[in-house]
């Protein structure tokens, strides 16, 4: 018998009291061992308590309850801190990948696993030659019986340093034109011939990370969605992603760094009287519900259950602009020490970890220029960007 809304509700409360912290209590402070640890523990929990992978179907580890009952747990879950991080790309892009495009075998091997936070997986797209064009990748898969081999390099792969299998795009057939010949695969990341080597961003830490591919072989039943059909799982996975980031329930930059935070700010440091402060904290204000007004009309659409189209593009742009202007009032409301800080301090820390953190949402997921193309193409209609190479064979486009 299915549960009704409230007896569901009231599971989700009951877990997460007893699971989780409340927002309004200190942050957490977990070093990333330990968050991913937690993030492993959490979902399995989750899981075991019949509130892990909500719309998914039971026969893959999920609930095979519908989007109204993921709502209901979202909103509750809001009043918590939960080590949600690590499995953002895992839960957010991998999952609903592989429930759309893998093969009953592929499904019945992670799909619970991947819910579980048993499998933590990782999205391996952008290449040093190919960002924004990333349909132009030069990572190649060669067929070899019941193999395939792969080479190439990966880079900006957000946490692989602690996960376990990533989604690899990679080019099968290099005599097709750049969109057609790429195919997608499942990559276990402690295979011979995977090195992950980690990047140092401005901000200290190693978010991100390159991946050298050398001899790697996976089998065939590790490709996803059919060979040739790489770029069709990578454009929905795109979509799934600005999704994720743009129509989050509590905006742009999470609760780190929004207007809430930011009038508590302003009000310690004696400037909520300031007309200049209190002026940009209400522009903030206003733009923020805004963007949660996107997101939840995002919501509503695919609890109805459309896919996410090119609107997923304008939450994206959105919370990017908004997480660029929520930096810039920090800044302003915290001068130097937002920018310059004693070690230890881990308020005034907290605050230049967000400013230099705000850029990279206008670059993740597509920047923000390839968001307006994506909006001018397929939401105003206009005339596509010319491109002399369309049609010809990706071998024969130069590249650098
Ligand atoms: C925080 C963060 C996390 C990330 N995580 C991942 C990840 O997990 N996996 C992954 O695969 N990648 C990841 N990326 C990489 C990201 O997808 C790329 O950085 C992004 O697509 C841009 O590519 P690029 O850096 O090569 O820039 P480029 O494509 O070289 O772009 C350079 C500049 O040119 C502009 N430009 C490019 N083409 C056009 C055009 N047609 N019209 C107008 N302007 C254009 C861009 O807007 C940009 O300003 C991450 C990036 C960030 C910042």
């Amino acid at each position: 018998m299915t549960v009704t809304l409230d007896e569901f509700r009231r599971r989700a409360a009951d877990f997460l009291a007893a699971n989780a912290v409340a927002r309004d209590e200190p942050p957490v402070e977990w070093s990333e061992t330990e968050r991913v640890a937690e993030c492993r523990r959490f979902h399995g929990a989750l899981a075991d308590a019949g509130l892990g992978g909500i719309t998914y179907p039971v026969e893959y580890g999920g609930q095979g309850l519908d989007k109204s009952y993921l709502e209901a747990f979202n909103r509750e879950l809001s009043g918590y801190q939960a080590p949600l991080l690590p499995v953002t790309i895992s839960h957010g892009m991998c999952l609903p990948v592989i429930n759309d495009f893998g093969t009953p075998e592929q499904r019945a091997r992670h799909q619970a696993r991947i819910i579980r936070a048993d499998e933590i997986w990782c999205q391996m797209f952008s290449e040093p030659g190919a960002g924004s064009d990333v349909a132009s990748l030069a990572t190649r898969a060669v067929r070899d019986g019941d193999q395939w081999v792969l080479n190439g390099q990966k880079v900006w792969t957000s946490g692989a340093q602690y996960c376990d299998f990533g989604l690899c795009v990679a080019r099968t057939d290099p005599s097709q034109p750049k969109h057609r010949g790429l195919s997608m695969f499942i990559v276990d990341l402690s295979l011979p011939g995977v090195d992950i080597r980690p990047l140092r961003q401005m901000n200290g830490s190693s978010h991100f990370n390159e991946i050298y591919l050398t001899d790697v072989q996976v089998g065939h039943d590790c490709l996803v969605g059919g060979e040739g059909q790489g770029w069709n799982v990578a454009v929905a996975m795109l979509m799934y992603e600005r999704v994720a980031i743009g129509a989050a329930d509590n905006g742009a930059m999470g609760s780190r760094m929004g207007s809430t935070l930011l009038i508590d700010e302003a009000r310690r440091r004696g400037l909520h009287t300031d007309a200049v402060t209190r002026d940009a904290l209400a522009d903030l204000y206003i733009r923020e519900r805004v963007q949660s007004f996107i997101g939840m009309r995002i919501r509503q659409a695919a609890a109805q259950g459309r896919a996410p189209g090119p609107e997923g593009s304008i939450a994206k742009l959105n919370a990017a602009i908004l997480s660029r202007r929520t930096a810039d009032v920090a800044i302003g409301l915290t001068g130097a020490s937002g920018q310059a800080w004693e070690a230890g301090d881990d308020d005034a820390g907290q605050w230049a970890d967000g400013v230099v953190g705000a850029p990279g949402m206008g670059i993740a997921g597509g920047t923000n220029e390839v968001q307006r193309n994506i909006i001018g193409e397929r939401v105003l209609g206009l005339p596509k960007e010319p491109d002399p190479y369309k049609g010809q064979p990706w071998e024969a486009i130069p590249r650098s």
